[in-house]
């Protein structure tokens, strides 16, 4: 009975020489759940959509999702709406509020 257990175990964990099944599964499904769980993560806290990881669906789209989720700059609720937008906006898309904070200088004249 141990015999039979300690075999079948060296089968799993691939004792004999080749990678077992199991360990492909793992690795597999790993290097495949690990992008889009680290991604919706980083879409999250930076207030971006977490359905950019359905790129997911494969893993190398998901390891590029990923990838350019977590490069992006966090994005700042508007004062006038509390829409996230960009950091580069100065006036919201979506209210035309300033979004510059009260320490800030506002160059009027830039935007038009
Ligand atoms: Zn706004």
């Amino acid at each position: 009975m141990c015999i039979f257990f300690a075999s079948q175990s060296m089968v799993l964990f691939g004792f004999g020489g080749m990678p077992g099944t199991v360990e492909l599964v793992i690795v597999v499904l790993t290097m495949w759940v690990l992008p889009i769980y680290l991604g919706i993560r980083a879409a999250k806290r930076k207030h971006y959509s977490p359905h950019w990881m359905w790129f997911g669906v494969h893993p190398l789209t998901g390891w590029a999702a990923c990838i350019v989720l977590h490069c992006l700059s966090a994005r700042v609720a508007c004062p006038g709406c509390a829409e996230y937008v960009g950091q580069k906006y100065r006036i919201c898309p979506y209210c035309q509020a300033s979004t510059a904070k009260s320490g800030d200088v506002v160059d009027a004249t830039a935007v038009e």
